[in-house]
């Protein structure tokens, strides 16, 4: 793929979900789930004759969000008029901001640092915009390709949206995925992004391959799914190239089911929009004093919080990185260490553990950390520092837990997991192995790595509830009998 000189751009909107109303009028945000159309008012449906009124934690939000995005601030708002028709946008314009001619984005010139390959890379924001959401159009007996008809709910109309623009800094889909998992952790340590409320962030993807024209893919849910959608589109366009084909300039779906990429439209030229500044909305001043403000209460943000992971809990780089990529993961191992301290046991069983099976079950992390409580974890790794259980029995219990969503003592007892650390009975256990396996003895006896064999099958007989120090101790004793060296 190194060849192929892949240039990546990503458009993330996302919704401001912490505010209480619309961009534009007094309608509640929080539109999920509402009868179709019954969130709306005449702003919002774009009846002639309606006037906006900018909400203005919207626009303490998009600063809150330029200054976490080390951006340049527009000392004036302007917003602009988008046209195109589209059922979704009953104005026939959606209420924008525009880079151009009399027009400016809120913030420009900032920077994401995302990790790459074990080092860090800068990926630059071109800019910030405010905007309105349009309406959902809904395919009820299908999708976007194949429904027979189509609906529009107007609820989700006039939702404050940000629009972060990257420059075509990105090499892979890989380092994609990572500057989506970074902004969606800035945004939710910010608190002004529910990432987990179902399209509350969306991307468009741009990509080129070897000087060639640029595809927009339209509308990826997710992080997974960007990654997914622009292998997707290096895999067909680097065909194409092979085969002489020309690759259009276009705009596609990315069909989520399938895992393709479709065409959906030969792609707009800027003035096809025909912007200009809405006026309806006069230009709004913004003052140092207000910047300032906000800066000064700027939360923690993931980079300190990396820091001071590292720094205070002693953890790995990548332990306080993965933690991070995640505000609930974070927050939810920070929990876990004020109940029961073992920063670097939790740390690691939340990362290689928790974090692991959460992702294979594809179980959301809000979720989880409800079912394998703060205090459930620490009773875990109670019992591991008492040798009740040993670290693989923990590792075992942890997806049983997530699955029948059962508390950990009862698990431990119903599946008789109590780590066996009394010498009598392993013993016994150990006799029966050496009786059975008298060509591993034989090894073992010659050479000491062929015990691990043995130890193995005491694990095995006791579904892995064998202490292995202990285990491994006796067996080497046992041999040791056996050949009469003292
Ligand atoms: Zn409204």
């Amino acid at each position: 793929m190194s060849n192929l000189d892949i240039k990546i751009g990503l458009e993330v909107h996302t919704q401001i979900t912490s505010l209480k109303t619309k961009l534009f009028c007094s309608c509640p945000s929080d539109y999920r789930g509402k009868p179709p159309n019954t969130n709306v008012c005449p702003v919002c449906l774009g009846l002639p004759g309606a006037l906006p009124v900018v909400n203005i934690e919207a626009i303490r939000a998009a600063l809150m969000v330029a200054l976490a995005l080390k951006c340049e601030i527009s000392d004036v708002l302007v917003f602009t008029r988008k046209h195109y028709f589209y059922p979704d946008l009953p104005k026939n314009y959606q209420i924008s901001q525009y880079d151009g001619p009399g027009s400016i984005p809120i913030a420009k010139n900032g920077y994401i640092v995302i990790g790459v390959d074990g080092g860090l890379k800068k990926v630059r924001i071109r800019r910030i915009n405010i905007e309105e959401d349009p309406g959902k159009i809904v395919y009820p007996t299908g999708s976007l390709l194949t429904s027979k008809y189509t609906l529009i709910d107007y609820n989700r109309s006039g939702i404050a949206l940000l629009e972060i623009v990257s420059e075509p800094d990105l090499r892979s889909p890989k380092e994609a995925r990572a500057f989506i998992d970074k902004l969606r952790s800035i945004l939710e340590h910010l608190g002004l992004v529910n990432t987990e409320l179902e399209g509350a962030l969306r991307v468009d993807a741009n990509i080129s391959l070897a000087g060639g024209s640029r595809v927009e893919i339209k509308n990826i849910s997710s992080a997974k799914d960007v990654e997914r959608a622009l292998t997707y589109e290096i895999i067909r366009q680097s065909k194409a190239l092979e085969t002489g084909e020309k690759v259009r300039r276009e705009t596609r779906h990315w069909d989520a089911i399938r895992k393709v990429t479709v065409p959906l439209r030969v792609k707009e030229f800027e003035e096809d929009y025909r912007y200009f500044p809405d006026p309806d909305l006069p230009p709004v001043k913004i003052s140092l004093k207000l910047i300032e403000e906000i800066y000064q209460k700027l939360p923690e943000l993931p980079d300190q919080r990396i820091e001071r992971f590292i720094k205070t809990y002693g953890l790995s780089d990548y332990l306080a990185t993965v933690l991070v990529s995640e505000k609930v993961l974070a927050d939810y191992f920070e929990e876990c260490v004020k109940y029961c301290g073992n920063p670097e046991i939790i740390g690691n069983i939340v990362v290689n553990d928790f974090k692991r099976w959460v992702d294979e079950m594809d179980i959301e992390v809000s979720k989880a950390v409800k079912i394998l409580t703060p205090n459930q974890l620490c009773q875990l790794v109670y019992m591991l520092n008492n040798n009740i259980i040993n670290i693989k029995i923990l590792k075992e219990i942890i997806p049983k837990v997530l699955k029948y969503n059962k508390d950990v003592n009862t698990i431990v007892y119903e599946e008789n997991y109590i780590d066996i650390s009394n010498e009598e009975v392993l013993m016994r256990i150990i006799d029966e192995v050496i009786k059975e396996n008298p060509k591993a003895v034989k090894d073992a006896l010659i050479n000491p790595k062929a015990v691990n064999y043995l130890v193995g099958q005491v694990m095995k007989k006791t579904r892995g509830r064998a202490n292995p120090e202990l285990t491994n101790k006796l067996i080497i004793k046992k041999l040791k009998e056996l050949s009469g060296t003292p």
